[in-house]
């Protein structure tokens, strides 16, 4: 595999090869001097046209715990604002003797798109609507670390699906481990058509919270919503809205996670990000 560009490409060996890598790289995180010479003599670069914290920076992290070369890029202080396109960014980039490029976009299949132009290996770090399989191979991960394998258990993502390229990647980083999974949105938040996705749908939160493994909340995509889809944000949270009282409705051992940035008071009451049983800085961590 030379790229990594959607969950929807992998092979269950490859997503089960992917996590035992990780499970290496993990030990190597909690090691004094957490640092390994895999990747010492490469070159990895990054291409971010959408702002971003969690995913950049372990990025970073990873790439320097590698040993790899980092040529960082901005896109806002670089000659795209002068009105330089990708292809004649790429082909810059590369031109600098990169190995890996890591792209995120507003558009879906820009990292496609790249991986086409260059030799290097590009990872897509999260394309518009579409995927972004390295949240849900970090997501996959730390299931794993907490409830042991995915098969047969069940979880919901909730929120905010049409708009999400986390659910997307999630849906089939979930269910290729043999997870259930269930959408559990207002019909607004849903994409119009769910052919071909392996999943159930839900309308009601509080019917399906007491039989999960593990609920998986969304933000609302505000920034690719062309229109309001919920009547206010006061309903959805009362709706949809994670709070204490439903999560004493809530098996002992579930999970809750959140990709972040999270909308506390929105999607995710802010005592319930706190709770022991919360694994969104976990997440992070694995990432
Ligand atoms: N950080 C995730 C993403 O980039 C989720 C989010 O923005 O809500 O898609």
């Amino acid at each position: 595999m030379k790229h990594l560009l959607a969950v929807a490409d992998l092979t269950r060996d490859e997503g089960d090869h992917l996590l035992g890598l990780t499970d290496a790289f993990a030990e190597v995180g909690r090691r004094r001097v957490p640092k390994v010479p895999a990747l010492q003599g490469r070159t990895v670069s990054w291409l971010f046209y959408e702002d971003s914290t969690r995913t950049r920076l372990s990025f970073e992290q990873a790439a320097k715990r590698l040993s790899a070369d980092t040529l960082n890029f901005s896109v806002s202080s670089s000659s795209v604002s002068k009105g330089e396109s990708l292809r004649d960014t790429v082909q810059t980039i590369e031109a600098m003797g990169v190995d890996a490029i890591v792209v995120r976009h507003k558009s879906s299949g820009v990292p496609a798109q790249v991986a086409r132009w260059v030799d290097a290996a590009v990872v897509n770090a999260g394309d518009g609507w579409h995927e972004h399989p390295t949240q849900a191979l970090l997501d996959c991960y730390t299931i794993r670390a907490h409830l042991g394998d995915l098969e047969g258990m069940r979880i919901a993502i909730v929120g905010d699906i049409a708009h999400s390229r986390v659910a997307r990647s999630d849906v089939w980083a979930f269910s290729l481990l043999g997870a259930e999974v269930t959408l559990v949105a207002p019909p607004t938040l849903l994409p119009p058509n769910l052919d071909g996705w392996p999943v159930r749908v839900s309308h009601d939160l509080d019917a399906v919270l007491g039989d999960l493994d593990v609920v998986y909340l969304l933000r609302m995509q505000r920034e690719r919503m062309t229109e309001a889809l919920v009547p206010s944000l006061r309903e959805y949270t009362a709706r949809y809205g994670l709070t204490a009282r439903r999560v004493d409705t809530m098996g002992d051992k579930s999970l809750v996670m959140h990709p972040g940035p999270m909308n506390r008071g929105v999607e995710i009451a802010a005592d319930v990000a706190e709770l022991p049983r919360s694994a969104v800085i976990d997440q992070v961590r694995n990432g």
